[in-house]
């Protein structure tokens, strides 16, 4: 099968159906490649929900809203942050990834199931995907690679993928747990955290660790910790480390995972990857590819790199995670921090002061 399109998107998850999407709506011809149309991307499912109204996301695809989290230092010490109204949405990934890739199609972007293998050319690019055991060939003047973490268009074009986290998740129904909740301690999650979240169904909980090898053992001694016997599916899958180094290759622009657009600390990535996604396809709407970075670093460089600087400070050892839950404890520190994981548009001041009481109060 030949095709041709304007736009080529590789990978249909939450980048890549948002960027042809907004493609597709201003009349660009637009391919949508997903490798499996069914695919449940193991995930949490936590969107903060502004992001609804923000990308005309229908409410439907919410299970569950989250109106406050919890933080457990190692020590056992707790804090329950209030979110107010502007809380966070649980989503059943499946669901809403297949929402998204319809709303694409409906505003004219051709979906289609196959896997990208291939890339040549650099004025106008021939890409190889394959459906089971047929080859389809597609011509695209640009390639937009929003094909998660594992990115083969990274690969194609040379480009070694991403430094990354392991998180191991296991969804458990018939459990409830109303809150959003993440557990710090050396014992079961050196370096990250482990966490609690409500589910469509059930719960997902899960533990990061930069090893692989190590998170079964690790992940068990946190159901010990949170007094949980019962079991589920287990899935072990890449968190990217974001370092801000990709954003382009000659006319392919990378969005979302593919380009390590996780936020640090929290390692929220699906509002990051729409954000982004939207923001590659205006770029080409506009035909100035080098607004992409300008546009990504305007709306969040100063918060990517805040949050790097606290990831790396207050995870280091189990000291620095008792200091995180006891700053949470003041009414100060949880505004700011609501100011700086809820309102995706907060300016320069919001850091600036939210830096400040981390340092005021450190001292
Ligand atoms: C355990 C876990 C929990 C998480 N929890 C949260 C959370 O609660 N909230 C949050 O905001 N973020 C969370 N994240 C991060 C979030 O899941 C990702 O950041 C987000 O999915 C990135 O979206 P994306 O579109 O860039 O990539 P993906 O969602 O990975 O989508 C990539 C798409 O590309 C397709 N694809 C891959 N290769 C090819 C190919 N060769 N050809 C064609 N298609 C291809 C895949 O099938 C997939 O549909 C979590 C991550 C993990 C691992």
């Amino acid at each position: 099968m030949r095709l041709q399109a304007k736009v080529l998107v590789v990978g249909g998850g939450p980048a890549g159906a948002t960027a042809a999407k907004v493609l597709a709506a201003q009349g660009t011809e637009v391919i949508l490649l997903e490798r499996n149309l069914s695919f449940a991307k193991p995930c949490g499912g936590g969107l903060i929900l502004s992001a609804f109204h923000e990308f005309s996301i229908p409410r439907t695809t919410i299970k569950k809203e989250i109106r406050n989290i919890k933080l457990i230092s190692p020590a056992g010490e707790h804090v329950t942050v209030e979110l107010g109204e502007s809380g966070i949405a649980i989503v059943q990934r499946k669901e809403f990834d297949s929402v998204l890739r319809e709303q694409a199609w409906a505003a004219g972007s051709c979906v289609l199931e196959g896997e990208f293998s291939a890339i040549t050319g650099n004025t106008l690019y021939r890409i190889e995907a394959w459906t089971g055991d047929k080859k389809i060939e597609i011509t695209a003047e640009y390639v937009i690679a929003a094909d998660g973490v594992n990115s083969k268009v990274r690969k194609a074009l040379g480009i070694s993928p991403p430094a990354s986290l392991f998180a191991l998740s296991e969804y458990i129904r018939g459990v409830q747990n109303e809150t959003c909740e993440f557990w710090f301690g050396s014992s079961h999650a050196p370096g990250s955290y482990s966490w609690v979240f409500p589910a469509h169904e059930g719960i997902s909980l899960g533990t990061g660790h930069f090893s692989p090898g190590e998170l079964q053992n690790l992940f068990e001694k946190f159901k010990i910790r949170k007094g949980i016997k019962a079991e589920g599916l287990r899935k072990i899958y890449r968190i990217p480390l974001w370092d801000g180094g990709l954003y382009q290759s000659g006319r392919v622009l990378f969005a979302g995972d593919s380009a390590g657009q996780v936020l640090p600390l929290t390692y929220e990535g699906i509002y990051y990857a729409m954000t982004s996604g939207a923001l590659a396809a205006q770029a080409i709407l506009l035909g100035e590819m080098n607004n992409y970075k300008k546009m990504w670093k305007y709306r969040f460089q100063k918060r990517f790199v805040l949050m790097e600087k606290l990831r790396s400070y207050f995870l280091k050892d189990d000291t620095t995670a008792e200091r995180l839950v006891a700053l949470h404890k003041r009414p100060e520190i949880q505004l700011a921090s609501r100011s700086l994981w809820l309102m995706k548009d907060s300016h320069k001041k919001s850091f600036l002061s939210y830096s400040g009481l981390i340092r005021k109060f450190l001292h």
